[in-house]
């Protein structure tokens, strides 16, 4: 068969021999992150590991409360290869919980406190958790109303809160390389989230590569500002704390206004910050101890890179996926950029491979599909193997385990990949991931539906927003807008339910029968 044919030469093997390896990683002493963590309490337990709402907490402290949290779960019964879900913005407790999940052995699931509650019952549905902690007694009643009594609910404040059997901090077990640390869910294309399972070896690889190539120390300050539901909660609080630095924790209202962030970036000292594009242009006046600012997640306009690599500051560019544990390729940017920058080289120890559909290595020139190989790829998805396998694989031509990521890129002569968007339907949406096919899916079971496509387009006032376009049930006169939005507020995060909703009478097809995306774009301008 054609597709399996080789057409790069030996020369261009070579190269791409080469581009792909991010070259040996680094030795590490620890065998889990957990590890590391435990070593920094009984050498200085003392030293600062979080400041919140305007309160230092000790490694000694967090430590303390993770103890508390890990003996309750004991005596509920979790331990090793247990998931517990965690219901909580990002606070003391919650990194003492992420902790003490570990010391069991038990993996963490994550629950975006501000999904609706069709999306968090399907996948508390889908973690068959043992326990469910939640940050303060705030999340009690949300919390009852998902799981009922099915499981124990643990209010992290009354555990730590309560007299500790012991006094102080007592090592418990470590986890083994080869237990789930988390599983986090993603938007899926069947409509249901997909829980990603990553394990301890590959949090690990990341949390020690990371650290050498931001050179992060424990003298640094290190911003937390995503919700534990995303994984670049896990760049910004799990790897300090391997490292022994801080973590500067932004309360919600520090978050919710800029101005306030950029006095709380300052004020803390923060050194370290990974820091969503869209946010940053609102970020005014200078951050003299900010050494190393970070994006990813989605492309960035490259103004961005002129106007924070100032003085010394390092600017860097991460991309990954939930499925390769965070971040995989990294670029130092320096300079002017006119268009979004490279993504970079993957770290070491990490493989990165542009293949055709076949699997097969193109040549360096060509734009193809990023694969990614090595420690950091996740197990796969939770339960479902046949997802699993589809984008989880060996790859004969590459001789190992990769994970497709569904982006493309393009090798630069320079030994950086560049970035090309998604060779599917996906798409980044302020930052979060979302499928369209995830929305069409739940809007189709709404009986006014006929047809409905979803399609992330330029509108003249809204800027790049997702759109439904529904073609209603014979004699659809009555199809209710408002009813369908409704549903889709329903059960979509809110960054994932349209902007608009435009009727039409049939979806336009291109004359090789796929759904004309230009002629739904010019109907938008029509309209409006
Ligand atoms: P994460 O939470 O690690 O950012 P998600 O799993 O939510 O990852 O989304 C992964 C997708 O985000 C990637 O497959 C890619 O399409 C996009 N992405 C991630 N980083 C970048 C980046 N630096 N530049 C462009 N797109 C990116």
């Amino acid at each position: 068969p054609l597709g399996q044919l080789n057409i790069v030469t030996d020369l261009q093997h070579e190269a791409l021999a080469r581009l792909a390896s991010g070259g040996s990683s680094s030795p590490g002493v620890h065998e889990t992150v957990l590890g590391a963590i435990y070593q920094h309490v009984a050498s200085k337990p003392d030293s600062e590991a979080v400041r919140y709402d305007g309160r230092s907490y000790t490694y000694e402290e967090i430590l303390t409360d993770a103890r508390a949290i890990a003996d309750t779960l004991v005596a509920h019964g979790v331990g090793q290869g247990a998931r517990v879900l965690l219901l909580s913005h990002q606070s003391p407790v919650a990194v003492s919980a992420v902790l003490a999940a570990s010391m069991v052995g038990a993996a963490y699931v994550p629950l975006d406190f501000e999904a609706p509650a069709a999306r968090l019952s399907s996948i508390v549905q889908g973690a068959a958790a043992a326990a469910l902690l939640v940050g303060t007694d705030a999340y009690g009643a949300q919390a009852r109303e998902l799981v009922g009594d099915s499981i124990p609910i643990i209010d992290l404040q009354a555990v730590t809160n309560a007299p500790h059997t012991g006094m102080g901090w007592t090592p418990q077990t470590l986890p083994t390389p080869d237990d789930t640390a988390y599983v986090i869910f993603t938007s899926g294309s069947t409509g249901a989230p997909k829980g990603v399972v990553v394990g301890q070896r590959a949090l690990l690889h990341f949390s020690r590569e990371l650290a050498v190539i931001f050179n992060m120390v424990s003298d640094d300050r290190v911003l937390a500002f995503a919700r534990p539901s995303f994984d670049v909660s896990v760049l910004e609080v799990l790897v300090p704390l391997y490292v022994g630095a801080a973590i500067c924790i932004a309360t919600v209202e520090q978050r919710r206004d800029p101005e306030i962030l950029a006095d709380f970036i300052r004020d803390e000292r923060v050194s370290v910050a990974e820091l969503p594009p869209v946010l940053m242009p609102q970020l005014s006046g200078d951050f003299p101890d900010l050494r190393i600012v970070s994006v990813g997640g989605e492309p960035f306009p490259g103004s961005l890179v002129g106007e924070w690599a100032r003085n010394g500051r390092e600017f860097w560019n991460g991309y990954g996926a939930t499925e390769t544990t965070v971040g995989v390729t990294f670029m130092r940017c320096e300079g002017q950029w006119s268009t979004t920058p490279p993504i970079g080289r993957p770290l070491p120890g990490l493989h990165a491979y542009v293949l055709d559909t076949h699997d097969q290595l193109l040549p360096p020139t060509a734009i193809g599909e990023l694969c990614i190989a090595g420690p950091s790829l996740a197990d796969g998805y939770l339960e479902a193997p046949s997802l699993t396998a589809n984008s989880f694989h060996f790859a004969p031509a590459v001789g190992e385990r990769i994970y497709k990521t569904g982006d493309l890129a393009r090798w630069r002569p320079d030994g950086n990949l560049d970035f090309y968007g998604r060779n599917d339907r996906q798409v980044q949406v302020n930052g979060f991931r979302v499928e369209p096919s995830d929305i069409e899916q739940v809007l189709s079971t709404m009986r006014c539906v006929e047809q409905i496509r979803v399609e992330f387009l330029e509108h003249h006032a809204l800027g790049r927003c997702l759109i439904a376009f529904i073609v209603p049930v014979a004699g659809g006169a009555e199809t209710d807008v408002a009813a369908l939005r409704q549903e889709a507020a329903n059960r979509l995060p809110e960054y994932a339910v349209p902007r608009r909703f435009v009727l039409l009478s049939q979806i336009p097809i291109t004359p090789n029968g796929k759904v004309d995306r230009s002629a739904l774009g010019r109907l938008l301008v029509r309209l409006d």
